[in-house]
């Protein structure tokens, strides 16, 4: 469930953020299929693992060309991908994924010639591509502009008051595409900006001192299961009260 929210105060939460982790320069990844290989080899895992697994097919020539990938036994690329954790089902995604572009002469470039939303619902239509990876794709590698929603994301906007924890991906989405401008960049940052914020502050064991989007005035009341969520919120993310708000529109 979504809480009706200030634009505001997640342009606010933008510029907190930027202002306390700079630019992220994002996607990590130097060339597009690289990009849209590290979006598949990501799910479920850690960039850690997916990165390490992504310099494997890169050092094995794979990821110069899809046919490459498309024509590698599965044990051998299983092998490769392993780092990235559930490899078996992940070589069966970037096989899909490989056998989709050859559709498109194994040229990304074809493939963005598409407007968004025929080149999102095909993206959808690929084995194991999911929302969050067809975003990643059309944000990073196709520069629309897109945000791309993740577990981080509910659970900052949960904790700032902004949703529930079981709030849906595509009303997270609109509530930044309707607060931010619609621009690639912008909401490309947004997404990389909250996940160093999970990363750095709201972890799954909130580290409340020093957080950047606002002072924590009661440090260990997230996890004191008597106080209400509405205490909380008021009281641990001060970006949500009445007053910053105001500060923030
Ligand atoms: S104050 Fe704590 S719970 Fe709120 S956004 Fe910062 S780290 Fe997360």
């Amino acid at each position: 469930m979504m809480q009706e929210q200030h634009p505001g105060a997640v342009r606010g939460l933008f510029d907190t953020l930027l202002r306390a982790y700079g630019p992220r320069h994002w996607w990590p990844a130097r060339t597009v299929p690289e990009m849209m290989v590290g979006a598949m080899l990501v799910q479920n895992t850690t960039w850690t693992g997916a990165s390490q697994a992504v310099a494997r097919l890169e050092e094995a020539g794979l990821l110069d060309s899809w046919s490459k990938l498309l024509q590698t036994p599965d044990e051998t690329l299983g092998a490769l991908i392993r780092p990235a954790g559930y490899f078996r089902v992940k070589t069966r995604r970037l096989k899909a994924l490989a056998g989709f572009m050859a559709g498109f002469d194994h040229d990304h470039t074809r493939l963005f010639q598409q407007e968004t939303p025929p080149l999102r619902a095909a993206l959808l239509g690929v084995h194991g591509v999911g929302k969050e990876t067809a975003d990643s794709i059309l944000c990073y590698a196709a520069q629309r502009p897109i945000f791309v929603v993740d577990a981080y994301t509910r659970r900052i906007f949960s904790r700032l008051g902004w949703c529930d924890d079981q709030a849906g991906y595509d009303d997270l989405q609109r509530l930044v595409m309707s607060a931010l401008p619609p621009d690639a960049h912008i909401l490309g940052e947004m997404h990389a900006l909250l996940v160093e914020h999970a990363k750095t502050h709201c972890r799954a064991q909130p580290r409340c001192a020093g957080c950047p989007v606002g002072p924590c005035l009661t440090i260990g009341l997230h996890n004191t299961p008597e106080t209400s969520k509405e205490t909380h919120t008021m009281l641990l993310c001060p970006t949500t009260h009445p007053t910053r708000q105001r500060n923030l529109a």
